[in-house]
């Protein structure tokens, strides 16, 4: 079973071109979209919209992550407030939909671009993957970062190829209508794109 953590991100949304490209019957592949107080519902429609793009089976999930936010920094240097150990409780919750397959990938869109954040590091990523084998010896989980060590505009550009669907995304934290184009995934977002002399569809179609 391939199991993608789906954000209705642009990251996300390219980790699942990746795993369908890799088994044209779309078999044993789900997306799961946890729904928590940082994702805005465009977020958590853009998930199942790439989920129903890709016929893939489709899981969501309200999480109550609500427990007091610490201040981090985001890429460009504005404060951000971020859940602790996001990830983790993200793979937690994952546990009951999985435990029924004996051999699972768990696949997520971190990447050189999330250097801000410690629970999407490869130590961390190495350790958690050290914690189902030391819990669970028997059971075959893997954690797959195919992004780590690529910037956004690098998993851009391989989405390009794989022909993301783009345009179904949704990365701001801000808004729901239109991206605000000020804010750090819109600002990481729209550089991706120039960096190809493309303009993000979600601009260019003015949805
Ligand atoms: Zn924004």
């Amino acid at each position: 079973m391939d199991v993608i953590l789906n954000s209705g991100g642009l990251d996300s949304a390219v980790v699942l071109s990746l795993v369908t490209s890799m088994q044209p019957h779309k078999q044993n592949i789900l997306a799961v979209n946890f729904i928590y107080s940082q994702q805005n519902s465009r977020g958590v429609a853009s998930a199942k919209k790439i989920a129903d793009y890709y016929k893939v089976e489709y899981v969501s999930q309200e999480l109550d992550l609500s427990w007091p936010q610490m201040q981090t920094l985001d890429t460009f240097g504005k404060p951000r407030k971020l859940l602790k150990l996001r990830n983790l409780v993200f793979v937690a919750n994952l546990i009951p939909i999985i435990a029924e397959f004996d051999s699972v990938r768990i696949w997520g869109g971190w990447n050189a671009d999330d250097f801000n954040y410690p629970d999407a590091q490869v130590g961390f990523l190495n350790a958690l993957q050290k914690t189902f084998q030391a819990g669970e010896p028997s059971w075959d989980v893997q954690i797959m970062a195919p992004w780590l060590y690529l910037t956004k505009n690098e998993i851009v550009g391989i989405g390009l190829k794989l022909q993301t669907p783009f345009q179904l995304t949704w990365s701001c934290h801000n808004k729901i209508d239109k991206p605000c184009g000020t804010c750090d995934s819109c600002i990481q977002r729209n550089k991706a794109f120039a960096s190809y002399n493309l303009v993000d569809p979600l601009i260019k179609e003015d949805n």
